[in-house]
C-alpha cells in the first residue's frame, strides 16, 4: 500500500468572543424599535431590521435573488478585497447525488480534509474541517466508539490500522432538518442536504440531532486569509459563513452542479473517493452500489444515508 506523510490535526478553537450574527440582530431591532420612537433610523438600523425580516430562500423572486447574490458579492469583495462571485445554481433534474469511499483504498493522510477546507472556505483559525478521518484497528474492524480521530503518525498508513473519512451523509431522511425550528436546512432536489447561514438562527438543534457528527458550529468568528479565499461560491455552499451559524459538507455544491467532482474525489491520491448520480445506471456510483458490498453508516436509524463504504480490493 502507498505511504504518505499525515496532515497535521486540527488546532483547538480559541474561546469566542463578541456577540453572535443574530444576537446582533435583534439587539439591533431593538435598537432600531428605540430609535423609531427617539430620533428616527440609521442607515445601519435599517440594514439589521432588513436582513432580520428577509424571505426565506425558497420564497424569493427570481429579481429578489438577483439583488441578494449581487449585495454578497459587493459585500465579500469588499471584505476580502478580491473580486468574489456568489451564485445560486439550481439542482439539476434526473440526478441525484451519491458517493462511495473504498476503505481498502483510503490510507488516512487527510488530503481529503485539506481539499475541502481550501475549496469550501473553512476557517484557518480557528480551524473548521468539514471531513473527519477516524483511524480504526483492523483486528476489530468498524467500531465508531473506539475510531481514532486524532491520530498523528509520521507517515500513514499505520501498521495494523485502516481509515474511514466521514463527512455529512446527505441522508435521504435525515434527522437534521426537521429539528430546524426556522427551516435554514433542507434537502435539495438532487439530495444535497443544505444550510443558509443567512437564515440559520444556531439553535444548534440540528448539531444535536445528526448521529454522524457531521455539523460544525462557528462558535468564534471564522477567518481566511485574503489570498486563500476561494472567489467562486454559492450561496448554499462555500460562500463565506459567519460567527454563531451552523455549516457541513455540501458535496461540492458549487462544484458537482457544473459537472465537476467534489475536490475530495480530485484531490485523494489514492483513489479511495467515488462520485455520481444514482439515477444513472451507467455511472461508476451505481456499478459499486451493485456490484460490491457496500454498506452504511447506522443503518438501523433509517436515515438513509447517500454516502456507501465499500472494500474494492
Ligand atoms: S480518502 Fe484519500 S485523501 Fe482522504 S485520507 Fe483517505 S487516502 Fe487520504
Ligand atoms: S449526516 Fe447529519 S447533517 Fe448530514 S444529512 Fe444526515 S443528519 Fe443531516
Amino acid at each position: 500500500m502507498r505511504e504518505l506523510p499525515t496532515l497535521p490535526l486540527p488546532a483547538p478553537a480559541p474561546p469566542a468572543e463578541g456577540y453572535s450574527r443574530r444576537e446582533a440582530l435583534v439587539m439591533g431591532l431593538f435598537a432600531l424599535a428605540a430609535a423609531a420612537t427617539a430620533t428616527g433610523c440609521s442607515a445601519a438600523d435599517k440594514l439589521a431590521y432588513e436582513e432580520f425580516v428577509q424571505k426565506h430562500f425558497k420564497d424569493l423572486s427570481p429579481e429578489e435573488l438577483k439583488d441578494r447574490l449581487a449585495s454578497m458579492e459587493k459585500r465579500y469583495t469588499e471584505q476580502f478585497g478580491k473580486e468574489v462571485k456568489v451564485s445560486a445554481t439550481p439542482p439539476m433534474p434526473g440526478v441525484l447525488f451519491g458517493y462511495a469511499l473504498d476503505l481498502s483504498r483510503c490510507i488516512g493522510c487527510r488530503r481529503c480534509v485539506y481539499g475541502c477546507v481550501e475549496e469550501n472556505n473553512q476557517s484557518r483559525d480557528p480551524q473548521t474541517h468539514w471531513i473527519t478521518v477516524l483511524e480504526m484497528d483492523k483486528e476489530e474492524g468498524v467500531n465508531l466508539q473506539n475510531a481514532n480521530a486524532f491520530y498523528d503518525h509520521e507517515t500513514v498508513p499505520a501498521p495494523g490500522k485502516f481509515y474511514m473519512p466521514v463527512a455529512c451523509q446527505h441522508c435521504e431522511n435525515p434527522p437534521c432538518v426537521k429539528v430546524c425550528p426556522v427551516q435554514a436546512t433542507w434537502k435539495e432536489p438532487d439530495g444535497i442536504v443544505v444550510i443558509d447561514y443567512d437564515w440559520c438562527i444556531g439553535c444548534r438543534n440540528c448539531i444535536a440531532a445528526c448521529p454522524y457528527g457531521a455539523r460544525r458550529f462557528n462558535w468564534g468568528k471564522p477567518s481566511i486569509p485574503k489570498d486563500e479565499l476561494n472567489p467562486n461560491t454559492e450561496y448554499l455552499g462555500n460562500r463565506p459563513r459567519q460567527r454563531g451559524v451552523v455549516e457541513k459538507c455540501s458535496f461540492c455544491l458549487q462544484r458537482v452542479r457544473k459537472g465537476l467532482y467534489p475536490k475530495c474525489v480530485e484531490v485523494c491520491p489514492v483513489g479511495a473517493r467515488k462520485f455520481g448520480n444514482l439515477l444513472d445506471p451507467e455511472s461508476e456510483i451505481r456499478y459499486i452500489i451493485e456490484n460490491k458490498r457496500v454498506y452504511i453508516l447506522k443503518e438501523e436509524l433509517n436515515t438513509q444515508p447517500k454516502f456507501f463504504y465499500y472494500y474494492g480490493l
